[in-house]
């Protein structure tokens, strides 16, 4: 079962996405509000898949993307967007995101994106 952790703030939108999640067969593993709690679960759950969402309080999912990428190159990072948020993305196109999934979350748009990022290596 491919294991994910959501980052976000919004805990609508953590609600959300684990029940898109969860319908589809996944195991959600942790649920974290901002990006320094997710890189520190990301690296005692080393699950499958993170999502990040961008805006969070604290520190940013570009940020945690970026420490996350740098001690660990193979995480699949899945980027959470908000309208306005182009430069933000570039970036973590260059960090080495995987994949964008922009709210308000579309069901088959998200399982796309996590769909991908379980076939590439
Ligand atoms: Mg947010």
């Amino acid at each position: 079962m491919t294991s994910v952790l959501i980052v976000d703030d919004s805990r609508t939108s953590r609600r959300i996405l684990r029940d898109i999640l969860e319908r589809a067969g996944y195991s959600v593993v942790g649920e974290t509000i901002n990006g320094k709690e997710g890189v520190e679960q990301y690296v005692k759950l080393r699950p499958d898949i993170v999502t990040m969402d961008i805006t969070m309080p604290e520190m940013d999912g570009i940020e945690a993307l970026r420490i996350i990428k740098a001690s660990h190159p193979e995480a699949k990072v899945v980027m959470i967007t908000a309208a306005g948020q182009k430069d933000k993305m570039l970036e973590a196109v260059r960090i080495g995101a995987e994949e964008f999934v922009s709210k308000p979350f579309v069901e088959e748009t998200v399982l796309e994106a996590l769909e991908h990022c379980t076939k590439v290596d």
